[in-house]
């Protein structure tokens, strides 16, 4: 333990700590444990670690080659850290909060995952966002994933993405100066591949808005194959704005706006669920467990799950 202390500091080794009591049984927890100490090994032996105070401290941190944030830590052990020289940590950067002011939410992006789902128990807000973060992983994980790293990542199998596109919401980051733009134009635009430091997210507090999420994965603790979310709008149960997005399709996400268009104003009653999956045509890659046609099958009978659930509560 005291050598991979010496290689790889403090927060590498409180991931390990986290991860232990994982409550996904021994096997995997092995797995896991195995997997991390494999990756330690292929740390640059002189990796150095940063603790700036400022986001304009780490935003120059991270103009060095190899150089890069580290949020939770849960991607960077899993990809390829050989090419990494130093690591710049969110933690003191005063980014860990859930802010709620002007029927807005900010949140901080070094928050974590379950730092959002106790923020949604306690004050009942964000629970679309709550309920897609809650299924992800594990317990531990969830302790350390932060939604700056994981906006950043993009892993296909996001829990945060299709929840938060479908809520709107905004992204503040930090490169040579601050900029507040959509998450949909940080993804289309390109901006999600350059290097800069998210600073929050900003979600609008719609008391009227109506949404859910559901994500597909074959066991519990499984990455999700696809992850479907609908936020709607509706006056006397005519829907007036309806938002659908769906993630781990190819291109990694889709924006679906045939669906989108053929619900709004109209009501949501079974003939209109059954007509609008017609509208909805997510394309799949195959992989080496399903075929791409099964894939889009299912997505098709959550999504007519997700508006069947919503029925009831517009
Ligand atoms: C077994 C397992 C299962 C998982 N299952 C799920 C799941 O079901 N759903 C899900 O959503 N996620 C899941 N994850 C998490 C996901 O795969 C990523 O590991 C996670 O999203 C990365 O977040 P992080 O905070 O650990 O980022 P890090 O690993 O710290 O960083 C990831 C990237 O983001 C950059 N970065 C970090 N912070 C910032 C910032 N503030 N601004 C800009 N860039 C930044 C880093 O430089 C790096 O490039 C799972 C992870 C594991 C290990």
């Amino acid at each position: 333990m005291l050598i991979l202390f010496r290689f790889s500091g403090i927060c590498l080794l409180r991931t390990i700590h986290l991860c232990l009591p994982d409550a996904g049984g021994v096997v995997l927890r092995d797995k896991n444990f195995r997997k991390i100490v494999e990756s330690i090994n292929m740390l640059h032996q002189n990796l150095e670690w940063f603790f700036p105070h400022t986001p304009e401290e780490a935003v120059k941190l991270i103009a060095a080659q190899g150089v890069i944030l580290h949020g939770g830590g849960t991607r960077i052990l899993k990809t390829s850290p050989k090419s990494i020289k130093g690591l710049v940590d969110v933690g003191k950067l005063n980014l860990n909060y859930i802010h709620h002011s002007d029927k807005q939410i900010s949140i901080g992006a070094a928050s974590t995952y379950d730092d959002v789902i106790r923020y949604s128990t306690k004050t009942k807000k964000l629970s679309l966002l709550a309920q897609a973060l809650s299924e992800a992983a594990s317990t531990p994980l969830r302790n350390r994933i932060t939604i700056g790293g994981s906006l950043k990542d993009f892993p296909i199998w996001s829990s945060l993405y299709a929840p938060l596109l479908a809520l709107n919401a905004q992204i503040e980051i930090a490169d040579k100066h601050d900029k507040v733009i959509s998450l949909e134009e940080y993804l289309e635009s390109g901006m999600i591949k350059t290097k800069h430091l998210i600073k929050r997210i900003i979600i609008d507090d719609d008391p009227h808005l109506v949404g859910g999420v559901k994500r597909f994965a074959l066991i519990r603790f499984e990455y999700p194959l696809f992850t479907v979310a609908v936020a709607l709008r509706a006056k006397k149960k005519i829907i007036s704005e309806a938002r659908i997005y769906i993630t781990g399709v190819k291109g990694r996400h889709k924006h679906c706006k045939r669906a989108e268009h053929f619900l709004i104003e109209k009501e949501l009653t079974n003939d209109v669920i059954h007509e609008a999956v017609k509208h909805f045509n997510p394309k799949f890659a195959a992989d080496y467990k399903y075929s791409a046609e099964y894939k889009e099958h299912t997505s098709k009978v959550f999504f007519t799950d997700l508006l069947q659930d919503l029925k009831g509560k517009l």
